[in-house]
């Protein structure tokens, strides 16, 4: 029996190493993303994903994860691959699940960018967001030693990086997710983070979102010449799910209004949305989230 239990224990402990170590994947020699899809937990950064460009003269950070702790967590992983300078961190948006982590690449030296819109976004509400974050489930503790940290560098259209043998592209050419939502693109590996613009099986947070522009977003990023998307919230995706993503705004904003001029609660019309929307594996309850913040008259 002791035997058995130390079996099971060793066994058990070599799973958590393998589960930890997993969460860093390798897309090409010098990139990785860190797919956050097996913990959805306020705690865990709702799942966002992030991730790691390698060029010589160091390293590119996508996205920073929702606090310190996080934050930490995703500088260990990547300390198991690369030794190299953080030089950048690129935030595809500001939102705390993408954003809150700047601090510790911050305190490595490492220079911050985003868009300008939401380097604005970040400074008007980053601390009271900060200040109230038990509204988005997270316990004081989960966010111990986080400060908000803007981005240094803004950029209003494109911008390119040279991290020395590998060029990242910066592109936003309207607002969508967010006003300054960004993707990052890898030309030569036709490689795309996408940030919040693409949800994957993982219903999306819309109450920032400008829709008509989010349409014309995705149907600029339809085509241009990508294979593999890191999207920034569910599993490595395609062009495929552009088009799903996008199939569901149109369908999302046209039922949620028709229910909203008959129907005042917004988790009465949330329930109706689930039988309509496509099936989505993550955050169910994001739905009457984003009823009562866009189609309801706030009382
Ligand atoms: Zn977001």
């Amino acid at each position: 029996m002791k035997k058995l239990v130390a079996f099971s224990t060793l066994f058990l402990t070599l799973l958590l190493v393998q589960t930890a170590c997993a969460e860093l994947t390798r897309l090409e020699d010098n990139v990785y993303a860190y797919v956050g899809v097996k913990d959805a937990s306020p705690a865990h950064s709702f799942a966002a994903n992030a991730g790691i460009v390698i060029g010589r003269d160091g390293v590119l950070v996508i996205d920073t994860l929702i606090s310190a702790k996080e934050g930490e967590r995703f500088l260990a992983d990547i300390r198991k691959v690369t030794d190299k300078p953080i030089k950048y961190v690129v935030n595809t948006h500001t939102h705390l699940d993408h954003a809150f982590g700047n601090c510790v690449f911050a305190n490595l030296g490492a220079t911050v960018i985003s868009h300008e819109a939401d380097q604005s976004m970040l400074a008007a509400k980053g601390a009271e967001i900060l200040q109230s974050v038990g509204n988005y489930g997270l316990q004081p503790e989960d966010m111990q030693g986080t400060g908000i940290v803007l981005p240094t560098l803004a950029f209003s259209n494109q911008m390119s990086i040279d991290l020395g043998g590998e060029t990242v592209r910066l592109i936003r050419s309207m607002p969508s997710h967010t006003a300054g939502s960004l993707v990052v693109h890898l030309p030569a590996a036709k490689l795309l983070f996408s940030g919040d613009i693409l949800f994957t099986d993982f219903h999306p947070f819309l109450a920032d979102g400008d829709f008509a522009g989010w349409s014309q977003t995705l149907d600029e990023l339809l085509a241009m010449e990508i294979e593999r998307i890191v999207p920034g919230h569910g599993p490595l995706s395609t062009k495929k799910d552009l088009q799903e993503m996008k199939e569901y705004l149109v369908l999302f904003d046209s039922k949620a209004r028709e229910l909203a001029t008959t129907m005042q609660d917004g988790e009465a019309i949330a329930a109706k949305l689930l039988e309509i929307l496509p099936k989505r594996s993550m955050a169910d309850w994001m739905v009457a989230y984003n009823v009562k913040s866009r189609y309801l008259e706030k009382k």
